[in-house]
């Protein structure tokens, strides 16, 4: 490359070349040196000749950059086999670094989309580890060694936990709404409150879905107020389901007007229609009698008469991602026999951790202790006081002396469209700039220089101050924070 560079009397490339650059040790030099050699034993040699390549391409574009206006000065120290090799290292290092990387989810939202959601219990961890390196009964009915049907491995607990007669399982909730949708209103009428058409962080939309399902929304009430009569003036011949969707993020408050679930469903039975819900978050347990807000159970939605119900695995269930459809027997067999069931099904990993979760719940008095999203929900604040007080001191050093460091209590969310309005009482570190200015510009810094650490520190900037809410920062967690703010230091 330098070779080729000339200026205006056409001789500096050629002394560039003969100097600096073409001192530059070989792909192949390099590649036979010693110092790749522990190179090649980790990475193998294609991806060590990649680095080298790579490695040598940087070096000579910044050498070229940097002298670009005074070609003259070529450089005349270049690396050496062995600088090139360290250098490769830390490519192939950079490189192989997993995408995907543990987080510190300091931003007070428990069930954080963005962030992946439940953290798996223990329990569900070891099933989830034998279901990935063992061969499974999957599909596999051991008592007649005949074919089986995946959806038992979960089906039984979930009927027992919700009332429901049958239960299926596919990947997400937004795929048990299409199914749903798709598998009993396809080409027909789905009533639906205009309160109700909830759009879902990522792109999930009520109407999208349904069009994507081929099912014809028919909007009924207003935006504060829907009636049963309004309900009722939609049924016709084309219709096919009544459906409420739960309000999963936004409250709608003050001159308000929704027909309740008991309701509803008496009037689509009167009809001869089923109704169905779609409950978003869902739990299987009262949260209540944790001290906990109340969040509609999926018993009592079916309960109050409801045909089918879907809800996240993810979500307040505690489990992972997948959809839950439950209800009716005769319903939920059709959609199991419906061609999207088989594009939607829920994996074997899915299914184990699933099942491990759902077990959980038939001993409710352990959950607060065995079930990781609620053990962080019902963590009591005084716990994640001393908590903040403990890291505080570790944290204000890595934050260095520009920042003011103090422990405040601040209000978390659960997330994932549980109860949007509730806010859970809750400690955390709170950082401004140190002496009354404004934070700004530097606060941004600080909350991108967290965000680079190896394991990046997520929190939230509000009101000019970067909040950390320690919540999520259990035991284990704890040591590995202070760990990290000593060594960021
Ligand atoms: C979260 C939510 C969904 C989407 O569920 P996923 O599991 O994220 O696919 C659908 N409907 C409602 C009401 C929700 O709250």
């Amino acid at each position: 490359m330098s070779g080729s560079t000339t200026d205006s009397v056409g001789r500096v490339g050629e002394r560039s070349g003969r100097g600096g650059l073409a001192r530059l040790p070989s792909v192949e030099r390099v590649l036979t040196a010693p110092a790749a050699a522990p190179l090649i034993d980790t990475y193998g040699r294609t991806r060590v000749l990649e680095a080298i390549r790579q490695t040598l391409t940087a070096w000579r574009d910044a050498a070229v950059l940097t002298h670009a206006s005074s070609l003259d000065e070529v450089p005349d120290e270049v690396p050496d086999e062995a600088a090139v090799a360290s250098m490769a290292k830390t490519w192939l290092e950079k490189e192989s670094a997993s995408r995907l990387r543990p987080v510190f989810n300091l931003t007070g939202t428990v069930l954080h989309t963005n962030l992946g959601r439940a953290l798996l219990p223990e329990a569900a961890v070891r099933e989830l580890v034998e279901a990935m390196t063992q061969a499974v009964n999957l599909e596999f009915n051991l008592s007649t060694g005949k074919r089986g049907d995946r959806d038992d491995v979960v089906a039984e607990l979930l009927c027992e936990l919700t009332g429901a007669q049958a239960a299926t399982v596919v990947n997400n909730n937004a795929a048990a709404v299409l199914l749903m949708l798709s598998g009993l209103a396809a080409r027909k009428d789905v009533v639906v409150s205009r309160g109700e058409l909830v759009e879902i962080g990522g792109s999930f939309r009520i109407p999208d879905i349904m069009r994507s399902a081929g099912a014809r929304l028919r909007e009924v009430g207003t935006t504060n107020r829907t009636h049963r009569s309004d309900y009722e003036a939609a049924i016709d011949s084309r219709t096919a389901l009544l459906m409420k969707v739960h309000c999963s993020n936004y409250a709608i408050s003050g001159f308000t007007k929704a027909v309740e679930l008991p309701e509803l469903s008496a009037l689509a039975h009167s009809h001869g229609l089923p109704a169905v819900v779609d409950l978003g978050s869902g739990t299987l347990a009262d949260l209540a009698q944790w001290g906990l807000p109340h969040e509609p159970t999926v018993r009592e939605a079916i309960e109050a008469g409801a045909d089918l119900v879907t809800f996240s695995g993810d979500k307040l269930l505690g489990g992972p991602q997948a959809g839950l459809i439950v209800g009716r027997g005769d319903l939920v067999a059709k959609l199991k026999k419906h061609p999207l069931k088989r594009a939607l099904r829920a994996g074997k990993l899915t299914l184990a951790a699933l099942e491990a979760v759902l077990r959980l719940y038939r001993a409710p008095e352990f959950l607060p202790e065995k079930l990781t999203t609620l053990r962080l929900l019902t963590r009591p604040v005084s716990a994640i006081q001393t908590c903040a007080e403990r890291v505080a001191p570790a944290f204000r050093l890595a934050a260095g002396e520009v920042f003011a460091v103090t422990v405040e209590p601040m209000q978390s969310q659960i997330g994932s469209g549980a109860l949007p309005v509730d806010r859970l009482p809750s400690y955390g570190l709170v950082v401004r700039r140190a002496g009354g200015k404004r934070g700004g510009r530097a606060l941004m810094l600080l909350e991108e220089r967290l965000r680079s650490w190896p394991r990046p520190v997520i929190g939230r900037i509000a009101d000019d101050a970067l909040r950390l809410d320690l919540r999520c920062l259990e035991a284990a967690d704890e040591a590995a924070f202070v760990r990290q703010c000593v060594e960021m230091t």
